[in-house]
């Protein structure tokens, strides 16, 4: 019998959540755990176990014991006919999990149940899909003798996968892993953010309901360093680690990884550009300009902190971005006509209020925003924060070169395309990148020189999942997307046969 994930226990409307290992929702042993606020209303929403050594070795050891199970020996199309239940289970208990992620993230309920639980679903889906159809390489040639040998590429699963994921969109970025990571035929062990714990637990049971057999899919809960996500990196049955979140985590990770050579890729931070060249579709560009630095609070990665637009274009484009930030409505997820949520916590609503003030000690002048807006008596315990956009920063300020991940940009004209390059390129980051112009030659000029791992023209967070995604220079290792998220989630093995 499945037992409850995040239980609710009569009366308290206080959830304890649980880690899930071999297929069980256990306490820890130690008894420790902490709380869990919510960013809406500061308001305790979950008393979370945390994972000490004891359950980490008791994750990694069912996700080891489940390679040997019925688990490494079920064929490709009974194990993509279990991840598309898994989907499945998924879209039948929808109101749940948006109800779950909007209680963690304070996200707006419209945002979450068109964007992250349908991704959480699909992420499944399309990599069963694509695993049951990828072909694979084979050679013919002769032995010095005359004999003929056929060579033929095999894939096979890593083996142990731990997954470490952030709290800007919980269940999208961990099926994003853990769907490839499960069609490739290994089995995981997944530290969801200390912040959003709730709807990774939850995933357990539609395991459990979908018949995935014990042990393929674990979650232990807890913090990063000096806790659960430092003890399963450095668990030495972990055969690969697939990472989301900051870059100097990732260097920490990567050191971890050093000792018995583990395989690593990393969705590190960014401070993306978008560049608006003056004969751009205007209202379209800040429909979207809207979206990629408001959305989530500024939480997404993909999201736009420097905007850089064509002299002639500025004044205008500065007016309406204000007149359109100034138009978003925040306020709990389920409120009509909410447009805009809490950052995740207070800690990090310190920090991104640490850079509205630095950004005016560094001489920005700011344009809208700046604070904390006024919210209802309910909601002030919550951590809001006031959408903000910023002009007159040097390109060297540390407001314009460091990732805040918050509801923010600075934006700077610019004369010439090339000027616009050298903008764009002049930081440590290369996740995404942002052109918008109407002249083809120009766009495909510009996006041919932007360093990012990705570059949208005339759209933004449009996503294939069969593309490569990932990040250059500090945004990231390796790409994952389609068959590239195949060749991590999988040894390539060469057979050689002479006969
Ligand atoms: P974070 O690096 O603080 O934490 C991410 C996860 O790592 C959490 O689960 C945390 O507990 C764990 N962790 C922290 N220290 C660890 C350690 N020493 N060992 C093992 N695990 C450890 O990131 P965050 O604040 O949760 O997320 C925001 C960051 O994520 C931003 O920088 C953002 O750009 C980035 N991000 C990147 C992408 C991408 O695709 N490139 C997507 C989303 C978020």
């Amino acid at each position: 019998m499945t037992q409850a994930s995040v239980s609710f226990p009569a009366g308290a409307g206080v959830r304890e959540v649980q880690h899930f290992i071999n297929g069980r929702y256990v306490r820890s042993e130690s008894g420790r755990s902490f709380p869990n606020r919510s960013p809406i209303d500061g308001a305790l929403i979950a008393e979370v176990h945390e994972a000490g050594r004891p359950e980490v070795e008791a994750a990694v050891a069912a996700a080891r014991a489940a390679l040997r199970g019925p688990w490494g020996s079920m064929t490709v199309p009974d194990r993509m006919a279990l991840l598309h239940k898994v989907a499945d289970g998924i879209q039948k208990r929808f109101d749940e999990f948006v109800e779950l992620e909007c209680l963690d993230t304070g996200k707006p309920w419209g945002d979450c149940s068109h964007v992250d639980v349908p991704r959480g679903a699909a992420n499944f889906r399309v990599f069963a899909d694509l695993v049951k159809n990828i072909p694979t390489e084979a050679f013919t040639m002769q032995a010095p003798d005359g004999a003929d040998v056929l060579n033929y590429a095999v894939q096979v699963p890593k083996g142990v996968i731990a997954v470490i994921c952030p709290w800007n969109l919980p269940l999208l970025l961990m099926t994003w892993k853990v769907g490839p990571a499960l069609a490739c035929g290994n089995t995981v062990v997944v530290k969801p953010s200390e912040e959003t714990p709730l709807t990774t637990t939850l995933l357990g049971e539609i395991m459990n309901e979908a018949g995935v057999p014990p042990g393929v899919f674990n979650v232990v809960n807890g913090f990063g360093a000096d806790s659960t996500g430092a003890f399963l990196v450095e668990h030495p049955e972990v055969d690969a680690i697939t990472f989301t979140g900051e870059t100097r985590t990732g260097e920490t990770i990567m050191s971890a990884a050093a000792k018995g050579l583990r395989a690593v890729s990393f969705e590190l931070g960014g401070k993306n550009p978008a560049l608006v060249f003056a004969d751009c579709d205007l209202d379209l560009a800040i429909q979207a300009t809207v979206r990629s630095t408001f959305l989530n609070c500024g939480q997404v990665c993909l999201g736009t902190e420097r905007i850089y637009v064509e002299r002639a274009l500025f004044p205008t484009f500065v007016a309406r971005l204000k007149a359109a930030a100034e138009a978003l409505r925040p306020g709990a997820p389920k409120d009509p006509g909410v447009t805009l949520g809490p950052l995740i916590s207070q800690e990090h609503r310190d920090k991104v209020l640490g850079y509205y003030r630095l950004a005016v000690e560094e001489g920005a002048t700011v344009v809208t925003g700046g604070g904390i807006p006024e919210m209802p008596e309910a909601l002030v315990g919550g951590s809001w924060i006031e959408p903000t956009i910023w002009t007159g920063l040097a390109p060297d300020a540390r407001t314009n070169r460091e990732e805040i991940f918050g509801p923010c940009c600075h934006i700077a004209p610019f004369d010439t395309e090339e000027e616009a390059l050298h903008l764009a390129n002049d930081t440590r980051y290369g996740l995404a990148s942002v052109v918008w112009t109407r002249d083809l030659a120009r766009a495909h000029r510009v996006a041919g020189r932007l360093q990012s791992g990705i570059t949208w023209v005339n759209s933004w967070f449009l996503r294939d999942l069969r593309t490569p995604f990932g990040g250059m220079k500090h945004s990231g290792i390796g790409r994952e997307g389609g068959v590239h998220s195949l060749e991590f989630y999988t040894e390539l093995r060469n057979i050689c046969i002479r006969y």
